[in-house]
């Protein structure tokens, strides 16, 4: 735990530090995104890792006097299992011979002083999705990139982002050469609903805000 509160510059600053998958300026732009929302109610975040996106999440949380959820069940996905692309060997359980996170996530969060403001949820997204209620004003879809999950993600939970909030999906890739297609492709089916417009991008993140509304107040 950490002395003193960090200052958003140092959270960040932490947020980077920490391993993950999110380049240092689309997590700039999350940060603006989400601190403008989410005095409007409770963020979540279906992808947790290790705790770097919900640091700087759970930094706007802070500034905005709010909360941000973030669901995973700490096994990783495909590409983070032995043999392929993104796998970490220090990250395994020996005894059950699988990944495990969330030790690593729940020291970045005490580490980042940030417990008051970011809850992990941990277990399957779409679990959790069918067991949810809360009008949400922020949700950061960065879970599996598998179209099951994808879909899962968007149908479980996009139905709770309220009017005029904010989802934000991240590793939007029009071209296969870049990567996965399957975000890409919920993300078209996002758009063409008629339910959201496209507010801002930057790399691969896409921030949408559903129409007829004007919570949040997301950047332009
Ligand atoms: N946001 C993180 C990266 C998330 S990586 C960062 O900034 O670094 C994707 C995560 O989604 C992995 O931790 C994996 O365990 C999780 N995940 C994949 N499929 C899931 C599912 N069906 N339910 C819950 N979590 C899932
Ligand atoms: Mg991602």
């Amino acid at each position: 735990m950490t002395a003193r509160p960090l200052t958003t510059d140092e959270l960040l600053e932490f947020a980077s530090a920490t391993a993950g998958f999110m380049p240092e300026d689309e997590g700039e732009l999350l940060f603006e995104v989400a601190a403008r929302a989410l005095p409007h109610g409770p963020g979540l975040e279906v992808g947790t890792w290790c705790g770097k996106s919900a640091i700087i999440l759970g930094a706007a949380a802070r500034v905005a006097g709010s909360v941000v959820f973030t669901v995973d069940h700490h096994r990783g996905s495909e590409e983070n299992q032995p043999g392929w692309e993104w796998h970490d060997p220090t990250l395994v359980d020996p005894e059950f011979d699988r990944i495990d996170t969330l030790p690593h996530f729940r020291k970045a969060i005490a580490r980042a002083g940030l417990e008051e403001e970011v809850i992990g949820v941990v277990g399957r997204a779409p679990t959790v999705a069918a067991h949810w209620r809360t009008p949400l004003s922020l949700l950061f879809i960065d879970g599996g990139h598998a179209d099951e999950h994808v879909i899962n993600d968007y149908e479980g939970f996009a139905r709770w982002v309220a009017a005029g909030a904010v989802l934000v999906f991240h590793d939007i890739f029009e071209h296969p050469e870049d990567g996965g297609q399957a975000p890409w492709r919920v993300y078209q089916r996002a758009l063409v609903s008629g339910d959201w417009e496209l507010v801002t991008h930057r790399g691969s993140m896409r921030v949408l805000r559903r129409i007829g509304g004007d919570a949040g107040d997301p950047v332009r």
